[in-house]
């Protein structure tokens, strides 16, 4: 049956019920909902102001005005210029077109060597074997334990071949927060390029591309109650990227295109409401996220996926041994809880998250793992429910498991 949704008349936190029985959404490095603010924001343009922003009659310039405004709204909240604000589909689109229009802008000048994380997203992991077969070669860094890439490691690893350095803001699996100032300073020094996929950062942690040194940087709407299919890539001045798009002067004559109005009016209004109250949804998230995971420590043989403290407030990510990721997900949906495993990707493929193995688990326990990712739509009451449901799940589970069995009779 279909969620009924409540709306509070605040018109932010949304509770969803399924025959009375409690939902809790806590998929939100997935996605998020669109929030009724963004929402209300949309709707205009695929009504009376459904013009194309290119047309000289009013209609047309109705949707060009707004369109150039969310330019600004979102530029202001990473502290670039709008000219530097380029819209796309999203967060893949974004990380392509900055990592490959690099790499072949700098080809020319001789340098073909990239350097990246081993616990990117696909979107730039994909990217860089992609250029690989194209001849580059690419740096993986290590990640260590905790999930932090070491900015010394990211130093020693530039060579005079070095066209580009791609590190992610933060992870989306385990939700651990790079040190990017650094790595921008050691990029600026050594006149490297410098790209973030900032997809999970956006909205939650403070960003000023200038400060930062950042040359390159994604977002994606979809990840802070914006629409799907809408996202945006910084692009330093003076970087002259390839053209992603041949076709019409849309976004600088550089990806072309009609332009999704309402997606990127949306994208703007969300990232704005986003800065604007982070200080007060992260305090909220981070009382959150303390309790849940003290509770989740005291589940015999967990463990807590990266650094505890150098993580986004939203993020939970656990371990549990002798558990399979894909059974406890089933069992958290059957009590209404939506949640995420690193241990099976969309092809349904039985291997371990790439991120959990970067951070040196062992296949088996990487199979357990558990991502609880949170927005400032849930409430307090959605971490009690987990902390309710979730031990029972894992303790009968395990009663079920040869593997448990075998782990703690000292045979696994
Ligand atoms: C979601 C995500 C992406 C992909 O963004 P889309 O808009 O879905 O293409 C890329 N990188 C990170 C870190 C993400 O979390």
């Amino acid at each position: 049956m279909f969620p009924r949704r409540k709306i509070t008349p605040k018109g932010t936190d949304i509770q969803m019920e399924t025959n009375g029985k409690r939902i809790v959404y806590a998929d939100n490095a997935a996605t998020t909902p669109v929030s009724p603010k963004v929402l209300d924001a949309m709707l205009p343009f695929f009504k009376e102001n459904f013009g194309n922003p290119s047309s000289l009659y009013s209609i047309g310039a109705a949707a060009k005005k707004p369109l150039e405004e969310a330019r600004d709204r979102v530029a202001a909240c990473l502290g670039a210029e709008p000219t530097e604000i380029y819209f796309t589909s999203g967060g893949s689109e974004s990380d392509n077109w900055a990592i490959k229009g690099a790499a072949h802008r700098m080809a020319k000048q001789g340098k073909t060597h990239i350097i990246t994380s081993k616990f990117e997203h696909h979107a730039v992991l994909h990217t860089c074997t992609a250029l690989e077969k194209e001849g580059f070669t690419v740096t993986y860094l290590d990640v260590h334990e905790n999930g932090i890439v070491v900015p010394e490691e990211l130093e020693a690893a530039i060579t005079d071949k070095t066209a580009l350095v791609t590190v992610m803001y933060a992870n989306n699996e385990i939700g651990t927060i790079q040190p990017i100032p650094e790595i921008g300073a050691i990029c600026k020094k050594h006149g490297v390029l410098f790209h973030t996929d900032a997809v999970q950062a956006v909205g939650n942690v403070p960003i000023d591309v200038k400060n930062e040194n950042i040359d390159m940087l994604s977002l994606s709407g979809h990840k802070f109650h914006a629409p799907k299919g809408v996202g945006a890539l910084y692009i330093r001045k003076g970087i002259t990227l390839p053209n992603l798009i041949d076709g019409g002067a849309q976004e600088r004559n550089r990806r072309a295109g009609t332009e999704n109005v309402a997606g990127i009016v949306g994208l703007s209004v969300a990232l704005e409401e986003a800065v604007r109250t982070m200080d007060e949804k992260n305090a909220k998230l981070r009382r959150m996220q303390t309790k849940l995971i003290d509770a989740i420590l005291k589940i015999d043989r967990s463990r807590l996926n990266g650094d505890r403290e150098k993580r986004l407030a939203g993020n939970i990510s656990f371990c549990f041994e002798g558990v399979e990721g894909e059974s406890l997900l089933l069992m958290l949906d059957l009590h209404g809880v939506s949640a995420s495993s690193g241990s099976a990707c969309t092809s349904g493929s039985l291997d371990p998250s790439h991120v959990l193995l970067a951070i040196g688990l062992k296949h088996e326990v990487a199979h357990g793992s558990l991502r609880l990712s949170f927005s400032d739509m849930n409430e307090e009451s959605d971490v009690d429910y987990i902390i309710e449901v979730l031990p029972p799940i894992v303790e009968r589970l395990r009663a079920m498991s040869p593997l448990w069995d075998a782990i703690i009779h000292g045979r696994a």
